[in-house]
């Protein structure tokens, strides 16, 4: 029987092979790989991933999706968690996790987020996303898109866009064109922040006035900024720092125990 599209749930399903060929020929798997792929749908991805695979673990929170793909692969070949990923705990998927999928676009900065926490146990993440929020994730100092988005997740990962993807690649078509990102978590030898709750409050603090200066905008923080010391001039505006020195930035407002 035909699904019928939930918009409630994101669902947009690829029908063009030539883009699901495009997104495995880059996750490029191999038989033994740990890979967890998010939103199966009417498993457009999960078809040639399993044709590579020897087994592969999904999450999807539509609960006749998940009943139709339990009803398509045994369970040593296909692992179906049945839930919503916002609440799922990655650290039972195991080591060396390679996630995938074609994300529900309504949930996906709080997922990348949610994903940051089990950063340390993944290999990488092939995403479909909105393009608009791929090009924010790799934005550098300076440019328009760049935000707590740019800083936080290249805080903890290497990014790098693959290719763009028009609506007409999906039924039914979103409104907006989408694109595929690779994301590789950085090695432990990268210098990260002290306290990834410090980073996010700092950030988060930064951008809400991002076009005042860095000084003004931190209010009562800004005495405890050893400016020179940091190498951030006071004049500099949030949208003007690099990562590292926003992590340097967090670091002396954790050790000053803001
Ligand atoms: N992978 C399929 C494809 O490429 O055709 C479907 C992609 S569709 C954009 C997003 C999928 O994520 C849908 O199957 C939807 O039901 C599922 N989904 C939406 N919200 C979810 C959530 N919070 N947790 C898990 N799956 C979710």
């Amino acid at each position: 029987m035909k699904h019928q599209a939930r918009k409630r749930f994101g669902q947009h399903f690829l029908v063009d092979e030539s883009i699901t060929d495009g997104i495995v020929r880059a996750v490029n798997p191999r038989a033994a790989d740990n890979v967890v792929e998010i939103g199966p749908g009417l498993s457009a991805l999960t078809r040639p991933l399993l044709d590579k695979l020897d087994c592969l673990k999904v999450v999807e929170i539509d609960r006749d999706l998940a009943a139709r793909l339990r009803g398509q692969y045994p369970p040593e070949r296909l692992q179906v968690t049945e839930a919503d990923v916002l609440t799922v705990d990655f650290s039972g998927f195991g080591p060396a996790l390679r996630v995938v999928g074609n994300l529900p676009y309504n949930i996906s900065s709080p997922l990348l987020f949610h994903l940051m926490a089990w950063a340390d146990q993944v290999r990488d993440q092939h995403f479909m996303l909105q393009r608009e929020v791929i090009d924010r994730m790799v934005a550098c100092p300076g440019d328009a898109d760049y935000g707590r988005l740019s800083v936080m997740l290249q805080s903890r990962y290497d990014m790098e866009k693959l290719f763009d993807v028009p609506p007409e690649a999906f039924d039914p078509p979103p409104r907006v064109v989408s694109a595929v990102v690779r994301m590789i978590p950085l090695p432990d030898s990268r210098p990260r922040a002290r306290s990834d709750k410090a980073l996010s409050e700092t950030v988060a603090k930064a951008f809400a006035q991002r076009r005042k200066m860095l000084r003004r905008g931190l209010g009562d923080w800004t005495p405890l900024v050893p400016w020179q010391q940091l190498g951030i001039p006071e004049t500099a505006r949030a949208e003007e720092l690099s990562v590292q020195q926003f992590i340097a930035l967090a670091d002396v407002l954790h050790e000053a125990g803001v």
